[in-house]
């Protein structure tokens, strides 16, 4: 007799929600910021520079930009590649919308490719089936925390003469064939949202060895005005000239020092993060019910989420009642992601719809990302693996 399920009135696995991400903040960090608030500079002073620099060198790029979030760095990305209207730029639908709105937000055009789906990863066969005479660049994400076919992208870009972009918001940390997550496109972005491998609670970096992309995102970063507040300070003047048009997505002074001190965590935090996948990969490959993501050869996977698919073969039941059953046993599963060509602002003014990207369709029904993060203990695992055991159990056919 399977045991009765939390949702049907059974006791739950756990007491309390175990949630699919968190952040971990030690008194170190809270230092380090409270530092911040005593000195004479809250916002552009000395410790964007110092991230910056430190960022750089932990990616083993020349160029680190700080900005307020994930989406700005995409969005200043796409404005140093000067993707305008009529652009194409070709993005995987599985990801989160932020990677094709940055295209829009320069008024370009997403055009979205398909998955492998073995992966999810973007798909380098597909890509190369979208290029038009007026694509631009190829933005990958690095999905879950695993490195795109960086090789294969960076040959296509190659031959068609286009810019390649990594949404690397998943993967700081990660290696691909030795190469570190950062170093591996001309422009790579990350996001510090809570969830992510690093927090600043919000906050985004792009990294790049191109000094000319950098200067103008550090422009673009603070209203296209060319010099700073501090600088200008410093040098008792008060004149400045805006160049062109920009925004204010500067990172605090505040957050930099956040960052500093978590950065320095980020490495051990990836290694706790692949100690739970390994024990998720050995427990779930005696389960029928359910398919881990497969991981490439020679990378090193920085698991900012723990992705399965459920094998509707062996259950009675589909992703919505699983989903629904391992949130009563107090599991706090997610869905990463909706196609982004699904999403109905992207049907209304692009012309998207379902059948554009069968295999990450596909994959949207089936799948599940199970709680990662470095703060978890054993016996969190532990829970996660006995209330999906619990519930396919229940739902075998
Ligand atoms: C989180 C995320 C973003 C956006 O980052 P924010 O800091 O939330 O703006 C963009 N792309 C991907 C793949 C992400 O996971």
């Amino acid at each position: 007799m399977p045991a009765t399920l939390a949702i049907d009135g059974g006791t739950p696995v756990r007491k309390t929600l175990l949630p699919y991400g968190r952040q971990s903040v030690s008194e170190e960090d809270i230092a380090a910021v409270t530092e911040v608030l005593r000195s004479d500079w809250l916002t552009t002073g000395p410790k964007i520079k110092e991230f910056e620099t430190a960022f750089a060198d932990f990616c083993g790029v020349h160029e680190a930009v700080a900005v307020n979030s994930g989406t700005a760095a995409l969005h200043a990305a796409m404005f140093a590649l000067d993707i305008g209207k009529g652009d194409e730029v070709i993005v995987p639908t599985m990801t989160f919308a932020a990677t094709a709105n940055a295209v829009v937000f320069q008024g370009g055009t997403p055009v979205f490719v398909d998955s492998d789906p073995a992966t999810l990863l973007i798909d380098p066969v597909c890509v190369e089936k979208a290029i038009t005479k007026n694509t631009k660049a190829i933005i990958a994400v690095d999905y879950a925390g695993q490195p795109a076919d960086y090789a294969a992208l960076s040959a296509i870009a190659q031959k068609h003469k286009l810019a390649l972009v990594a949404d690397a918001c998943h993967a700081l940390g990660g290696k691909d064939n030795d190469h570190s997550v950062g170093s591996l496109a001309d422009l790579s972005t990350f996001s510090f949202h809570p969830v992510k491998p690093m927090t600043t609670g919000e906050g985004g970096m792009i990294t790049t060895d191109n000094h000319d992309y950098a200067k103008r995102m550090r422009r673009f970063r603070n209203h296209g005005i060319t010099s700073e507040h501090r600088e200008r300070h410093e040098a008792r003047s008060w004149f400045y000239e805006m160049q062109e048009l920009g925004y204010n997505y500067r990172l605090t002074d505040i957050q930099s020092a956040l960052a500093m001190s978590q950065l320095k965590k980020v490495l051990q935090w990836n290694e706790r993060r692949r100690a739970i996948a390994k024990k998720y990969d050995t427990a779930l490959a005696m389960l029928p019910g359910v398919h881990t993501l497969k991981v490439r050869k020679n990378v090193v996977h920085a698991y900012h989420l723990y992705v399965v698919q459920i094998v509707p073969e062996r259950l009675r039941v589909g992703r919505k009642e699983i989903f629904e059953a391992l949130s009563a046993e107090n599991i706090g599963v997610n869905v990463h992601y909706v196609p982004a060509h699904l999403h109905p602002f992207y049907k209304k003014r692009f012309g998207t719809k379902p059948g554009m990207c069968p295999m990450a369709e596909a994959a949207y029904e089936r799948m599940l990302s199970l709680p990662i993060f470095a703060a978890m203990s054993d016996s969190d695992a532990d829970d996660v693996i006995e209330a999906v055991r619990k519930v396919c159990a229940f739902y075998a056919r």
